[in-house]
């Protein structure tokens, strides 16, 4: 039977519209899962979900709220989004416990570690000395930094390379990784590029989903989701 996977969606408070990206239930679909938009749900829905659902993919978007790592914002914070920060905290804390499949992508990557007690980098430019240019200007799907990729995890047993070029939007990162996850991945720089935790439980901080069309490498890691969420 083929896996189904909850994949979250941003919020866009001013259309009051949630949005995904269709290439992260693209990715889903091509690695051989079925994917299902997830509406923000309660702790009853999620309970009754947890009965259907195979795994989830967190999706990227706006910053989380710093809150939730017990911080004060910096001036540098980005736009939050408190409904979307409740919400995917709540199930992903419920999908920890049930030991579901994971795979977060982007922000996905780092909700995923501030859900299970990590706390993030609120802003690489002013919190990393001598950073790379994580927030690119080149197209989507274009690798513009390396990662190098830990031995014995699964983000390099994915992707089968010990390091290779990434896409980069983003500004913040994990900061401390959540006990019992360790760092799989990191950017020259020294930024977190990958987490994993127990299980399948891998958050990555580049966008494959924008990437696998061009290089069917990175259609790995949605395959890693998808099969480790085989019923
Ligand atoms: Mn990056």
């Amino acid at each position: 039977m083929l896996p189904i996977i909850g994949v979250t969606p941003s919020l866009d408070h001013e259309s009051q519209r949630y949005m995904l990206s269709p290439e992260y239930t693209a990715g889903v679909r091509a690695a051989g899962g079925v994917p299902v938009m997830l509406p923000y749900a309660d702790d009853a829905a999620i309970e009754r979900l947890l009965g259907v659902l195979n795994g989830i993919l967190l999706s990227g978007g706006v910053d989380v709220d710093p809150v939730h790592f017990q911080e004060e914002p910096l001036p540098q914070l980005g736009r939050v989004c408190p409904d979307r920060d409740r919400a995917e905290l709540r199930l992903t804390r419920k999908v920890l416990e049930a030991g579901l499949p994971i795979l977060g992508i982007c922000r996905g990557a780092q909700l995923l570690n501030v859900a299970a007690g990590g706390s993030l980098c609120q802003d690489i430019p002013t919190q990393v000395r001598s950073s790379l240019k994580h927030s690119q200007t080149a197209p989507r799907w274009h690798p513009t930094h390396a990662v190098n990729l830990e031995a014995g995890g699964i983000t390099r047993r994915l992707l089968g390379v010990p390091s290779i070029r990434v896409n980069s939007f983003h500004h913040q990162a994990v900061g401390r990784p959540a006990p019992g996850f360790a760092v799989t991945a990191r950017a020259g720089d020294g930024v977190i590029e990958a987490i994993e935790g127990p299980g399948f439980t891998v958050g990555i901080q580049w966008h494959p989903e924008c990437m696998w069309e061009k290089d069917p490498i990175f259609l790995g890691l949605f395959r890693g989701l998808v099969e480790a969420a085989s019923p």
